[in-house]
């Protein structure tokens, strides 16, 4: 299914790299990835080593989505290969029955921030085209999100992830993503948090993914607000 992105407002277009994506069809991931990975839309590009543009199944149900590539990302040019992957890879076996070559993983911002920092504003409008098209194309019934970043980002929303996560919310409507009915979005926290956090993050994550599943099982109805 090839995705062509009408967003109204022009400022979500200021990346000149994605412009074209408002009104031409991308026919699949592959071509979304090949014009990702030349993009110069943000300063994020000048300290990048590769394009982390995402990984999994195109047809995948269930679909992840992260911050940003850390170190190891970078370098390898894949999305969660550090750490975090690990226990993201585990989470996703042990609590939602998955594979990691079941899901489609990605993140909000394609290249590395320096020193790991958080994302800016402008960067994550940059890429945001990039994102909405993959959703589009993978059509999953279930978007996961992990942290603060990635969560606030998908809902537009100011509260964070320790207020967001336990709930389950329709993807959001205003204009966005077409091709989506019935998708729901999963807020947890990023892996890192449980590494750092210890258990009471740990199971709270398992619980949310225990969630997820169990929304793949049963797709709620949409509808405003948190399901
Ligand atoms: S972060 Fe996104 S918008 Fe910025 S250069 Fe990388 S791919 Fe382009």
């Amino acid at each position: 299914m090839g995705v062509t992105l009408s967003r109204p407002g022009a400022a979500r277009f200021r990346n000149p790299c994605a412009q074209h994506l408002r009104s031409q069809a991308v026919a699949d991931l592959s071509e979304l990835q090949a014009i990702a990975s030349s993009c110069q839309g943000c300063r994020l590009a000048s300290g990048r080593t590769t394009v982390v543009f995402g990984e999994g199944s195109p047809s995948a149900t269930l679909m992840v989505i992260g911050e940003g590539p850390g170190r190891d990302e970078d370098l390898q040019g894949r999305p969660f290969v550090g750490r975090s992957g690990r226990l993201l890879d585990r989470l996703l076996a042990e609590e939602a029955g998955f594979e990691r070559d079941a899901v489609y993983i990605a993140n909000v911002v394609k290249c590395r921030p320096p020193d790991n920092r958080d994302p800016k504003p402008d960067e994550i409008e940059a890429c945001r085209p990039y994102l909405d098209a993959q959703v589009a194309l993978v059509s999953p019934k279930v978007v996961v999100t992990l942290g603060n970043f990635a969560s606030k980002t998908l809902l537009r929303s100011e509260l964070g992830i320790t207020r967001l996560r336990g709930s389950v919310y329709p993807w959001p409507s205003e204009g966005d993503s077409p091709g989506l009915g019935g998708t729901v979005v999963v807020p947890t926290f990023h892996p890192a948090a449980a590494l750092r956090g210890g258990g009471e993050v740990l199971a709270a994550m398992r619980a949310d993914f225990v969630r997820a599943r169990r929304c793949l099982e049963a797709v709620p109805v949409r509808g405003k607000g948190p399901l």
